[in-house]
């Protein structure tokens, strides 16, 4: 079997473990790494992931010295949630003519809030012959990819509610942050209010993503985020949450089509939720016929999530006809555990 050449482009939480997640795939071959922090340049790979053993590829924070379209077939890039940032970034990827995933939430669909600079992706991957897919656990897999396969089965959908409850204990203080943990009731407000703490990132992505794949027309979106007050004391090794203070945020999405609701997400994520009797997981409701009620506990780990299927789809993504894909699009994602797996019809 022909391996694929694949470079990883950002060694932080995610890029590190879809590295080292690589290095165990027979189909997969780890020819380059990108990162920009000063203390990886010029190392080689294996000490970054601390695999014990020297890789040969050496670690760049020059793209164009490893994007050659004769060497690498395709890039993994890990290193911002946002579409414009990461724009530069993926214009040399596939101006160089090399296929890209990337696990940024909002490249999951560009089109939702960005339908311009989806139109100059789809545009230069098809000028350039290659393919680009957003994906991770959420957006691109619990939140929209399920609920997209689950509605598979029905003859009609009148309307969807499916929630993630998660723990965010494990994350770090950019995290924290975002999402309000250790704040004041008043804090969390001010911080919807001013922009700095958000939520989660990649609900208008997986209403777009489930309206367009059913056809539900969803034009309009409504956002809620409310503060989770703790009753009791919680700490994580970068927070300390008194009881009367925000251990997370209770985040809302509904689409509406034509003023009727026809989507709501529902994502509640608080440190050591447990602490309160409350357990994770994830639940996907569909109403139509038949009725589904998927319920999944605990929640599908995000970040081993979030490696996994960035790292299943490469095949997928090296095969598909060129332009923007999103993960509606290509073949259901499957772990790569043998050679046909390799081989999808895409
Ligand atoms: P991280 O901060 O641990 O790592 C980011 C890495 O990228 C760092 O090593 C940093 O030095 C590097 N980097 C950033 N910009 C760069 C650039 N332009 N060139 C070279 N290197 C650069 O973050 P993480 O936990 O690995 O997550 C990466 C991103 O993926 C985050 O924005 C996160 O929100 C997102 N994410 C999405 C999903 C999903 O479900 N879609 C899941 C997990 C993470």
């Amino acid at each position: 079997m022909k391996k694929i050449r694949v470079v990883q482009w950002g060694l932080g939480a995610m890029g590190s473990g879809m590295a080292r997640l690589m290095l165990e795939k027979t189909g997969l071959k780890l020819v380059g790494a990108i990162d920009q922090r000063p203390d990886y340049l010029g190392k080689d790979l294996g000490d970054v992931l601390g695999t014990g053993k020297k890789l040969g590829v050496k670690v760049t924070d020059k793209p164009k010295d490893v994007l050659d379209a004769d060497k690498v077939d395709l890039v993994v890039i890990a290193t911002t949630s946002w579409t414009l940032e990461q724009m530069p970034d993926l214009k040399k990827i596939i101006k160089a003519g090399i296929n890209v995933i990337s696990i940024a939430e909002e490249l999951a669909c560009p089109e939702a809030q960005s339908p311009k600079l989806a139109k100059e992706l789809d545009k230069l991957a098809k000028k350039h012959g290659v393919s680009v897919l957003g994906t991770g656990v959420n957006p691109g897999f619990v939140l929209d990819l399920l609920v997209v396969t689950l509605s598979g089965v029905c003859h009609h959908v009148d309307r969807i509610e499916a929630s993630r409850v998660n723990d965010l204990s494990p994350y770090g203080p950019t995290v924290m942050k975002t999402q309000g943990v250790g704040t004041t009731p008043e804090g969390f407000a001010a911080g919807v209010a001013d922009g700095s703490i958000v939520g989660h990132v990649g609900f208008p992505e997986s209403i777009r993503m489930i309206s367009d794949a059913l056809g539900l027309a969803v034009d309009q979106i409504e956002e809620t985020r409310t503060p989770i007050i703790s009753q009791v004391y919680r700490e994580t090794p970068h927070v300390k949450v008194e009881a009367g203070m925000v251990a997370g945020c209770a985040h809302i999405a509904v689409g509406y089509a034509d003023g009727v609701e026809v989507v709501k997400l529902i994502h509640p994520q608080q440190i050591h939720p447990h602490l309160e009797g409350q357990g994770t997981g994830d639940y996907i409701n569909i109403y139509g016929k038949p009725e589904i009620h998927m319920a999944s506990g605990p929640e599908i780990a995000g970040g081993i999530a979030t490696m996994g299927v960035a790292v299943n789809m490469i095949p997928q993504v090296v095969a598909a006809t060129p332009g923007l894909k999103s993960m509606i699009d290509l073949p259901v994602p499957a772990a790569l555990m043998g050679a046909s797996a390799y081989k999808r019809r895409v």
